[in-house]
C-alpha cells in the first residue's frame, strides 16, 4: 500500500507561501507582472490560460492577457512579444502553446527574452539547466522536484526512469534528476525492453500522453511513481499515464490524476514569475 502525493494541497501550500512574498515584493518594488499571450480559439488552451490569470489574481501577480485572433499574422504577433520583451511592467511572459498551423513557433518564442521566459522552454535556460547553473526551469518537472523534495525523497544515488523525452516535460525532467545525483534513464516510443527498463526504476516519471499506459508489472515493489499524464478513459474521465489502482499496491509513493502534478505546474509558474520578478529587478 502506497503514500498518495497529495500535489493539491502541497500546491495551496506553497502559493499561500508565494502570495505573503509577493505582497512584500510589491510592497517594495512594485507590482510582479505576468504577460499571457493566447492566439486562436482551441478550447482546452482557454481553459489552461483562465486559470493561469485566475493563479495569478490569488498569488498577487497582475496578469497581461492578449487573446489574438486564430488568423492572426506572424508578424503581428511578433510584434506584440516584441513589446511585452520590451515593456517594464511585464517581469514573466508566456505564450500558450500549441500555436495554430501557419504561425512559425519558434520564432516567435525565440522573442522571449531568457529573463522573462517563465516557461523555461529557451535555449539559454535548458542549456544552463543541462550545464546544472542558475536558470528558469520548466514548470512541470520543477513541481514533481518540488513534491519529491515535499515528501523527503531524495533522488541521489536512485535509479530513475523517465518515461518520455519531451522538451516540456521528458527531457528538462531527466537533467534535474541527473543535478539531484540520480541515475537516469529516459525511454520513448522506441526503446526496447520498455517494462523491464521500466521495473528497475527506484522512481518512475510518467508522461507519454497514454492513459493508464504504466500497469502493475512494470512497477519495481516499492517504487516512487509519478504520474505527469493528464489523459481521457474509456469512459471519458480524466486520468493519467498510469493505472493508478494496480500500482498504488505495488509503489511506494504515488501521485493521482487529477490532484497530482497538474495543480503544482501553475504554481511553479507564478513562482519563476516571482523569482523573474526578482532577478530583473535587484
Ligand atoms: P509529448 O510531447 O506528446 O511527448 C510524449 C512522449 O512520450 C514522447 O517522447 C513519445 O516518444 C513518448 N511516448 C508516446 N507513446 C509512447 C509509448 N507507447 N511508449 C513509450 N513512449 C511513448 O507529450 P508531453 O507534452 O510531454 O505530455 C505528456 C503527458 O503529460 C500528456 O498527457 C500531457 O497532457 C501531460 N502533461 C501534463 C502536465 C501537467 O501539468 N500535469 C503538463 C504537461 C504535460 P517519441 O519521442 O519517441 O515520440
Amino acid at each position: 500500500m502506497s503514500v498518495t502525493i497529495d500535489g493539491k494541497s502541497l500546491a495551496a501550500k506553497l502559493r499561500g507561501e508565494l502570495k505573503e512574498k509577493v505582497s512584500r515584493f510589491a510592497a517594495e518594488k512594485g507590482e510582479i507582472g505576468l504577460a499571457v499571450v493566447l492566439v486562436g480559439e482551441d478550447p482546452a488552451s482557454q481553459v489552461y490560460v483562465r486559470n493561469k490569470i485566475k493563479a495569478c489574481e490569488e498569488a498577487g501577480i497582475r496578469s497581461f492577457s492578449y487573446h489574438l485572433p486564430a488568423e492572426s499574422r506572424q508578424a503581428d504577433v511578433e510584434a506584440l512579444v516584441g513589446e511585452l520583451a520590451a515593456s517594464e511592467k511585464v517581469d514573466g511572459i508566456l505564450v500558450q502553446l500549441p500555436l495554430p498551423k501557419h504561425l512559425d513557433e519558434r520564432k516567435i518564442l525565440a522573442l522571449i527574452p531568457a529573463e522573462k521566459d517563465v516557461d523555461g522552454f529557451c535555449a539559454e535556460n535548458v542549456g544552463n539547466l543541462a550545464m546544472h547553473r542558475e536558470t528558469i526551469v520548466a514548470c512541470t518537472p520543477f513541481g514533481v522536484m518540488k513534491m519529491l523534495e515535499a515528501y523527503g525523497i531524495d533522488p541521489k544515488g536512485k535509479r530513475a526512469v523517465v518515461l518520455g523525452r519531451s522538451n516540456i516535460v521528458g527531457k528538462p525532467m531527466a537533467m534535474l534528476l541527473v543535478n539531484a545525483d540520480a541515475t537516469v534513464t529516459v525511454c520513448h516510443s522506441k526503446t526496447s525492453g520498455l517494462k523491464e527498463v521500466c521495473a528497475q526504476a527506484d522512481i518512475l516519471v510518467v508522461a507519454i500522453g497514454r492513459a493508464k499506459f504504466v500497469t502493475a508489472d512494470m512497477v519495481k515493489q516499492g517504487a516512487v511513481v509519478i504520474d505527469v499524464g493528464m489523459d481521457r478513459d474509456e469512459n471519458g474521465k480524466l486520468c493519467g499515464d498510469v493505472d493508478f489502482e494496480n500500482v498504488k499496491e505495488k509503489a511506494s509513493y504515488i501521485t493521482p490524476v487529477p490532484g497530482g502534478v497538474g495543480p503544482m505546474t501553475i504554481t511553479m509558474l507564478l513562482y519563476n514569475t516571482y523569482i523573474a520578478a526578482i532577478r530583473r529587478r535587484s
